[in-house]
C-alpha cells in the first residue's frame, strides 16, 4: 500500500474490537497491522480480555455507550477511510456499535467501508462471544458489512453449514450473503483437508476464487484479525473489495511466514519489521 511520507497525514482506520494482554490477537494485531500498512490506527475498545498464549482466562466488556462514544468522537475530529469489527461479545455492544455505525455512515449503506470480523472463540475454543449474541451478530452486525469475514467455525456457528469441500463453501458464501453483506469471504485456511488454502469471495453474483499454498504453522494466532485488518487497511486507500482482499491474503501469508514462538502456546502471526 502507498506510504505517506513521514510528517504528512496518513490514511486512517479504525478497529472497533477486544484487546488481548498477550499482545498477539485482537486490537494488538489489528493496530500493529495498521501502522506496518502505512495508516494510522484508531481503536475503539470493546473488550479487554485476559489472554496469554495458552489461551483466554477471561474478558471484561466496556459499557456499550463508552464504545459507541469512542467511534462518534473519532470519526467526528480524525475522520477515517474504513473500520473494521473485531470481538464484540455482546448483544448490547453490537447494538450500540451498529447504532453508531449507522449514525456516522459506517457500513455498506454509508460512506465509509466496514470489514465485519464475527469473532466468536479463540483458536483454544474460549469463548469470545456470549451464545445469545449470535442473533445479532447475524441479524444486526453482518447487515452493515461492506465485507464479513467469518472463519469456518465461524460460518458454522452463523449458517449452520459444515464447510467441507467447494460446494458447501459455496452454500455457505450464499446463505451469508442473504444476511446482506455487500461480500462474504468464506476461509478456507482451516480446511486441513486441502492442500492449498483456497478462499471464497463471494457478493451474490460472482465467486472469486483466491487459492494460496498452504502455510502450516503453530505460530498462527491472530491471523483471522491480521487478515480483516488489512483489508480495512486497502479499503481505507480505496481499493475495491476483490483487489483488498487479494492485498490482505499476501500480506497475511507473508505475516505468517514471519510468525515466531512466544510463551508455551501459540505464538503471533506477526513479522517484526
Ligand atoms: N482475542 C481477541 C481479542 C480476538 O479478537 C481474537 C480473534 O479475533 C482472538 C483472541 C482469537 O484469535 P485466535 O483465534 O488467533 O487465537
Amino acid at each position: 500500500l502507498p506510504l505517506a511520507p513521514n510528517g504528512s497525514t496518513p490514511v486512517r482506520a479504525l478497529t472497533i474490537a477486544g484487546t488481548d494482554s498477550g499482545g498477539g490477537a485482537g486490537i494488538q494485531a489489528d493496530s500493529r497491522t495498521m501502522a506496518l500498512c502505512g495508516v494510522h490506527a484508531c481503536v475503539a475498545v470493546a473488550a479487554v480480555t485476559v489472554q496469554n498464549t495458552l489461551g483466554v482466562s477471561g474478558f471484561h466488556e466496556i459499557p456499550p455507550q463508552i464504545v459507541a462514544d469512542q467511534v462518534r468522537t473519532v470519526v467526528g475530529d480524525i475522520g477515517i477511510g474504513a473500520a473494521k469489527t473485531g470481538m464484540l461479545a455482546s448483544t448490547a455492544i453490537i447494538e450500540a456499535v451498529a447504532g453508531v455505525c449507522r449514525e456516522v455512515g459506517i457500513g455498506r449503506q454509508g460512506s465509509i467501508p466496514l470489514v465485519v470480523d464475527p469473532v466468536a472463540a479463540s483458536m483454544h475454543g474460549d469463548a469470545l462471544l456470549h451464545a445469545e449474541a449470535l442473533d445479532a451478530v447475524r441479524h444486526t452486525l453482518i447487515p452493515l458489512a461492506t465485507v464479513v469475514t467469518p472463519n469456518l467455525d465461524e460460518v458454522r456457528l452463523i449458517t449452520g453449514i459444515d464447510v467441507v469441500d467447494d460446494g458447501s463453501a459455496r452454500k455457505a458464501a450464499e446463505a451469508l450473503i442473504a444476511l446482506g453483506p455487500q461480500w462474504a469471504i468464506v476461509k478456507g485456511g482451516h480446511l486441513r483437508t486441502s492442500e492449498q488454502s483456497t478462499d471464497l469471495l463471494f457478493d451474490g453474483d460472482t465467486f472469486h476464487e483466491l487459492p494460496a499454498r498452504r502455510l502450516t504453522t503453530g505460530n498462527d494466532h491472530g491471523g483471522g484479525d491480521t487478515l480483516a485488518a488489512a483489508i480495512c487497511c486497502a479499503l481505507a486507500h480505496r481499493y475495491s473489495v476483490p483487489d483488498a482482499v487479494a492485498f490482505a491474503k499476501e500480506w497475511t501469508f507473508r505475516c505468517l511466514e514471519a510468525s515466531y514462538d512466544l510463551g508455551g502456546g501459540h505464538g503471533p502471526v506477526s513479522p517484526l519489521w
